[in-house]
């Protein structure tokens, strides 16, 4: 089924999905079925799996000169998905992005998609590669999230960028974006942020999913701006819980948000690694109880591989 499909029969009750990452190479999906079997006790009607491209690396050759190498760290988003959905029949949601892929490529993995069933996809732009300093399209790729929503929407309209082909099957992707509460990094300011979100609406964005936030309040006023600017699709809150003492700054540096004083001082108080985790921990389950009972449509968690803290705040939720 697609997301928007499970949102509406959920009739205003409120869903619990997942986040997680593919393993680094070299591992097995044993490791995803470790993370996900404890989470399957709340029935979580879907469950996205991240994507992450190459990274470009220089390595010393024995003549002393440089080779610059590409590296997937975390390949295999698509067949995950497909194996997730296998195992568990609950729906996977693979993030696709702009960077690293041509327009052709994207056509050719909306089509594995496809033919693997997997009819929802969380469309991105993704960030620049370690190296660059700005993101760069591919030559002859999408530049930002709202052309690949119009490039998938084209293909569920049957059009293909092969133009030679006839009576083309259309796709049916039920498609998610990204949307930032405490806006996005390289915006100017959240207002031109939500400009762009429309964009990607407008062009047939089905849902929002957001970036991690610790303060409620910032997701309530985005929502709000959301819908002042006729933003009306689901808007998904996604939480992280905080657990070591360090999060406090590397959260803010990788994502871009801030973290309220309450919790930054709960934290600093903290005289325990035990503590500090029982103060994140006791903050995520406070913020899920209160977007469940604003009627939020899915509590969309971040369980970056740490999967018995997401259960024991979800079993103080549901
Ligand atoms: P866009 O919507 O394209 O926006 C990027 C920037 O460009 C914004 O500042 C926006 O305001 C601006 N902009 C948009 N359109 C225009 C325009 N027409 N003209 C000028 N400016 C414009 N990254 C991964 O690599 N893999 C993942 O699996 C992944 N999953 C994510 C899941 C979620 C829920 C979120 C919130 C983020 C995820 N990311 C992932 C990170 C994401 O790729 C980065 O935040 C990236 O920098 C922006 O992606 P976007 O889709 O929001 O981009």
């Amino acid at each position: 089924m697609l997301v928007t499909e499970y949102l509406e029969k959920a009739k205003g009750e409120t869903l619990v999905s997942f986040e997680v990452l593919p393993p680094l190479k070299g591992g097995s999906m044993k490791s995803i079925f470790a993370a996900l079997d404890p989470l399957m006790e709340f029935k979580p009607p879907f469950i996205d799996v991240t994507y992450h491209r190459d990274e470009l690396l220089y390595k010393r050759k024995n003549d002393g000169l440089y080779e610059r190498i590409a590296i997937k760290k975390r390949p295999g988003t698509e067949a995950i998905c497909a194996s997730i959905m296998h195992h568990y029949q609950v729906d996977a949601v693979p993030h696709l992005i702009c960077g690293g892929f041509t327009k052709d490529q994207t056509e050719y993995a909306l089509i594995t998609l496809s033919y693997l069933g997997i009819n929802n996809v969380l469309a991105l732009r993704g960030d620049a590669r370690q190296v660059e300093d700005k993101f760069v399209p591919e030559p002859g790729g999408n530049k930002f999230a709202s052309d690949l929503v119009a490039q998938i929407v084209a293909m569920n309209a049957g059009e293909y960028l092969d133009k030679n082909i006839d009576s083309a099957e259309k796709s049916n992707f039920c498609i998610g974006v990204a949307g930032y509460p405490e806006k996005h990094f390289e915006s100017p300011n959240l207002d031109q942020d939500l400009m762009y979100l429309k964009e990607k609406v407008d062009a047939g964005a089905d849902y929002i999913v957001t970036q991690m936030f610790f303060d409620n309040k910032v997701y309530f006023d985005f929502v709000e701006k959301c819908r002042a600017i006729g933003i009306n699709v689901p808007i998904i809150p996604g939480l992280k819980p905080l657990t070591k003492r360090y999060q406090l700054n590397s959260i803010p540096r990788k994502f871009f948000l801030n973290m309220p004083e309450d919790l930054v001082k709960e934290v600093q108080a903290a005289k325990t690694s035990k503590a500090i985790k029982e103060a994140g921990v006791a903050w995520c389950v406070a913020q899920s109880q209160e977007l469940k009972a604003a009627g939020v449509p899915c509590l969309h968690y971040y369980t970056m591989g740490d999967s018995d803290t997401i259960v024991s705040i979800i079993r103080d939720v549901v």
